[in-house]
């Protein structure tokens, strides 16, 4: 598991540039498939974050609600 490990791995557009965490098999942004596994340094500036005590069904399957939230930010690295 990337994260016991102590790694941040996401992925790359290498048609636009877009960079996602958790990675991702299309681009979100121009939806193109040339994407690249990137590991990140995991170093940046947290500039917004929330906490989702009431996830979505899927996330709620996986073991997530109030007392084991989602936590998502944004980074500027
Ligand atoms: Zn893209």
């Amino acid at each position: 598991m990337p994260c016991q490990a102590g790694e941040l791995i996401g992925s790359k557009c290498l048609d636009c540039d877009e960079v996602s965490i958790p990675q991702r098999e299309i681009c979100p942004v121009c939806h193109s498939h040339e994407i690249e596994i990137e590991n990140f340094s995991g170093k940046g500036e947290l500039v917004a974050y929330t906490v989702i005590s009431v996830p979505p069904v899927k996330m709620a399957e996986a073991g997530y609600d109030s007392k084991n939230p989602i936590v998502s930010g944004s980074l500027n690295w």
